[in-house]
């Protein structure tokens, strides 16, 4: 009878098994088979000087303004028409807001969608304290060591750049488009886009344009970023995340701290309490929508152990997921994510302050809205003591393009031509850009831009010694002029 029960339970695990592995090599690669392209001339030496120009121009987005800013984004203008002269003789050309600019492609079919690419001319300035620390000054455009130096190198004047070398290259190559192509580059995408792109949104919608797809900054080609894989994988985002601040506050009676209120009376202790609740509470989440297309596309080039576990989600996904969450970026994409941010209390050593309070941002994951998160926040904090209001306005999270289609092919052709050592996978930005603004004209928008990023890397958009490799940007420009090529025919 034992002998019996334990063969039987011998055969449901060796079924269990075959199981596994057949739904591990059922799920092949989903990489798109493309030929090599042949080699694209550029003019390596040009590009490189004028990103490093446009470096030089001081195009800072801060808080409040910047004095003489608009002087650097004349200056930023006129380097372009100098370095882009069928651009600017070629295309229709608009300012709008300022100092943002739009150029029209005109296409011959006008039943043909048009695309946008973006890139924003602004730059997020230099934390105070921070100036000495760079190799290079931040605003020198120094090229040194086989890179270009400075603020914007990577975020993002190296794809206004190169966007606009890839376009001058076809209009020198008599290119015409049959579907309009728009060039949208913004001025304040650092402080909200809204003297620019949603400006430009709002002039487009107008007019009555709707576009297939946008593509603007974003997520990139990353290599040992992605834990599990050795291949360098080209993450498309498909979604942003949205953002809101909570403010938390407890009021109690002040008084004098000889005498003080029991435990969890005072407004300190009762705002501490909300807050230890809200930290050991994160939000719901898993793997799902966007997170949940890159698995998809990245398991079947892991080795066999981390594809076999993402492949069996059916069995494994509680575990993979508790895993995921110890990680910042990869927890991040799987949830609303809650930082504590902001805390003030008190005046005086001796005196019980009658009100506490505390601020909390929270990234919203596609699916959750401002209102949603509001809820949860109630549900979790569970005290009607604490007020909850929001701080600042906030922005939802950006729609979920989707990523089965033939315009995400087209992005994925371009990638994989250009970069064939790469694997293609959808995903969700964790930052914000311009291109959420187009959501309510354009059926997708992408979030991608085509430079290779290693872990290191990571921080030096928005951080000290932003540099890009002098390759890259050759890299880039190849980038753009076959997805135009392939865009407008
Ligand atoms: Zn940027």
């Amino acid at each position: 009878m034992i002998k019996r029960l334990v063969l039987l339970l011998l055969g449901l695990l060796l079924l269990l098994a075959l199981a596994l592995v057949a739904n591990t090599l059922r799920q092949g690669s989903r990489q798109l088979e493309v030929a090599p392209l042949p080699a694209l001339a550029v003019d390596r030496e040009a590009v490189v000087q004028t990103v490093a120009a446009a470096v030089r121009a001081k195009t800072v987005s801060g808080e409040t303004p910047v004095p003489g800013v608009a002087a650097e984004f004349d200056a930023l203008h006129a380097l372009l028409r100098e370095r882009f002269p069928r651009v600017f003789a070629g295309l229709e050309r608009e300012v709008v807001g300022g100092h943002s600019l739009l150029f029209t492609w005109k296409g011959s079919d006008p039943a043909r969608k048009p695309v946008a690419l973006m890139a924003h001319q602004d730059v997020v300035p230099i934390a105070p304290g921070t100036e000495a620390s760079w190799t290079q000054p931040p605003f020198a455009g120094v090229v040194e060591g086989g890179f270009v130096w400075g603020r914007g190198t990577l975020d993002d004047k190296s794809n206004l750049v190169t966007q606009l070398q890839a376009l001058e290259m076809l209009l020198a190559a008599g290119v015409k488009p049959q579907r309009t192509v728009y060039f949208v580059f913004g001025h304040d995408e650092e402080i909200g886009g809204r003297q620019g792109v949603v400006q430009i949104v709002a002039l487009l919608r107008e007019r009555g344009v709707r576009l297939e797809w946008v593509l603007d900054e974003g997520l990139a080609v990353t290599e040992g970023v992605m834990p599990g894989i050795s291949k360098p994988v080209a993450l498309i985002g498909l979604a942003e995340k949205g953002s809101v601040s909570l403010r938390l506050a407890a009021s109690a009676p002040p008084g004098h701290s000889s005498m003080p209120p029991g435990p969890g009376q005072g407004a300190i202790a009762r705002l501490a309490a909300a807050l230890v609740r809200l930290d050991a509470q994160p939000l719901p989440g898993g793997i799902q929508g966007a997170a949940a297309e890159m698995f998809e596309a990245i398991a079947p080039e892991m080795p066999f152990g981390p594809r076999l576990a993402l492949s069996n989600l059916w069995l494994t996904r509680p575990l993979i997921e508790r895993e995921l969450s110890k990680g910042t970026a990869t927890n991040a994409m799987l949830r609303t994510t809650t930082a504590m941010t902001m805390l003030s209390a008190g005046v005086k050593e001796n005196v019980l302050p009658g009100r506490a309070e505390g601020v909390v941002n929270f990234r919203i994951l596609p699916g959750d809205t401002i209102d949603s998160v509001q809820e949860q926040v109630r549900r979790i904090v569970a005290d009607p003591g604490i007020e909850i209001t929001k701080h600042g306005e906030g922005f939802e999270p950006s729609r979920l393009s989707t990523s089965h289609s033939d315009a995400f092919r087209l992005v994925e052709r371009a990638v994989r031509e250009v970069f064939p050592d790469a694997v293609v996978a959808p995903s969700l930005m964790l930052a914000a850009s311009d291109a959420r603004h187009f959501d309510g004209i354009s059926d997708a928008s992408w979030r991608f831009m085509p430079i290779r990023f290693d872990s290191e890397d990571l921080k030096r958009p928005h951080g000290t010694n932003e540099r890009i490799a002098v390759d890259q940007l050759v890299a880039m420009v190849r980038f753009y002029h076959r997805l135009l090529t392939l865009a407008v025919q």
